[in-house]
């Protein structure tokens, strides 16, 4: 499912990080120390949309700029919504989450909040966030704080990636032929891309992503270190096109959208690993290996 989060929260889990194993992998939660400010008055100063005394308390332990840092990390960690994104590095990877408004109390002060599902460090076509692939900044966690919130251009870079910016673009390319497309739900799509992508996969790999025109061979490095093709079905899925390497090739994109878009004769079998294709009158071949 795409996600459209109305905010973006990184969040370090624990003093030194050293909760994050248990949050990601055990208890599918967030957690926040700063037990100084008991839970039930955060509760109260939730509900009054007012942490004056929450201030009070902090002012007990700390100098005027680590009350207001402290305060604006509870107020986040109790007031954020359920379309607040959460954020965090684990394992060199990007983890991401959605919580639950409900906020409860730990047997050691802390305070924790459930996940909505579970952490996430893929995107939504199942590949990894791995952080090697982002921007310089966003590498790094980027605040010493507990709680930082997201800027422009950080959550654009954020939101490309978790949907995938080549999502749209794969959609198009996969069911361009399918009439009844139009009623599915975003979600079943991705699931039926999900699973195309991964039959397709075997066979970019098998082609090393080289269009299989003759002549052709082309192919580019992305920039998140992978080679770029398209995968087409001569006999498009909708029209009982089957998943299997027959009915595949691999190509660039200007030989897809010839295929696409130009006047194609019906395409022929393959013969001694070769299969004439006829586009404007004029003859191709797609090689197979
Ligand atoms: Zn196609
Ligand atoms: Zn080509």
């Amino acid at each position: 499912m795409k996600i459209t989060p109305n905010k973006i929260l990184y969040i370090n889990l624990g003093p030194g990080n050293k909760w994050r194993k248990d949050c990601i992998y055990t208890d599918n939660t967030i957690r926040l120390g700063h037990i100084e400010v008991s839970h039930q008055l955060c509760l109260e100063c939730k509900s009054k949309n007012q942490w004056s005394e929450a201030d009070q308390e902090l002012n007990k332990y700390f100098d005027n700029k680590k009350i207001t840092r402290r305060r604006k990390e509870i107020s986040n960690f109790y007031s954020s919504d359920e379309n607040t994104l959460w954020i965090t590095h684990f394992e060199d990877k990007l983890w991401w989450c959605f919580a639950n408004t409900n906020i409860t109390q730990r047997i050691d002060n802390t305070k924790e909040r459930a996940v909505i599902g579970k952490w996430n460090c893929n995107n939504i076509l199942g590949e990894p966030l791995e952080l090697k692939y982002f921007n310089k900044k966003l590498q790094k966690p980027n605040c010493n704080q507990t709680i930082c919130c997201k800027k422009e251009d950080e959550i654009k870079e954020i939101l490309e990636k978790i949907n995938t910016i080549e999502y749209q673009q794969i959609k198009n390319n996969i069911f361009e032929h399918e009439p009844h497309l139009e009623n599915e739900r975003e979600e079943v799509i991705i699931q039926r891309i999900k699973r195309d992508q991964e039959i397709i996969l075997n066979i970019k790999n098998k082609y090393n992503n080289c269009c299989q025109f003759e002549n052709c061979g082309f192919t580019f490095s992305k920039n998140n270190g992978g080679f770029y093709s398209e995968g087409h079905h001569l006999i498009p899925l909708s029209q009982e096109g089957s998943q299997n390497e027959n009915n595949v090739v691999i190509l660039c994109p200007n030989h897809h959208r010839m295929l696409h878009y130009a006047q194609v004769e019906p395409i022929k079998d393959k013969e001694n690993n070769k299969r004439l294709v006829k586009i404007n009158g004029k003859d191709y071949f797609i090689i197979y290996k």
